[in-house]
């Protein structure tokens, strides 16, 4: 499914949630925008240190403001942004709500292992081997940007790093 440039506006807003969640107390560098019908129904970045909620990422935190806004429990013909790939939990958490369509920023590939490995089967597979051929996926918008977000895969990061996904 190729980028539009609502698309590439979308993400620039997620980027721009995500250093919002970095300058925070607590909040985390990721952002998530969910758009339903051209409208932006929810935005959000990472709490969970702020919330002592691990799961409070900013994709879960997005998708359950979204539905309270709209009043449903379902995001049938939303597309979800993220400036990282989105973490096993939360692609479930798409699946569940029944989200059209997701777009990533940073892949896997591009920033420290830590982020994904030993906890976090790849969301790509995921959505494609198991649940839904009907969702659209798109990785890498945005790429550099949102990576610069990151620990980089050469990195050395602290011992103390949490993650946060
Ligand atoms: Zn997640």
């Amino acid at each position: 499914m190729p980028t539009t440039d609502d698309d590439l506006a979308m993400m620039h807003r997620a980027l721009r949630r995500a250093r919002e969640g970095q300058n925070s107390q607590g909040g985390g560098p990721i952002g998530c925008i969910i758009v339903m019908e051209g409208r932006i129904v929810a935005e959000a970045h990472n709490e969970v240190s702020a919330e002592h909620d691990p799961t409070a990422h900013a994709e879960i935190t997005a998708i359950r403001l979204a539905c309270q806004a709209l009043g449903r429990d379902d995001l049938r013909g939303a597309t979800l942004y993220s400036t990282l790939q989105p973490c096993a939990m939360c692609s479930m958490a798409c699946i569940w709500t029944s989200i059209g369509r997701i777009v990533y920023g940073a892949r896997r590939e591009s920033v420290h292992r830590m982020y994904f490995e030993g906890r976090s089967p790849d969301v790509d597979q995921i959505l494609a081997d198991a649940y839904r051929d009907d969702m659209g996926l798109v990785g890498g918008v945005l790429e550099e940007a949102c990576a610069s977000l990151y620990f980089r895969p050469e990195d050395d990061p602290p011992d103390s790093m949490q993650t946060n996904v």
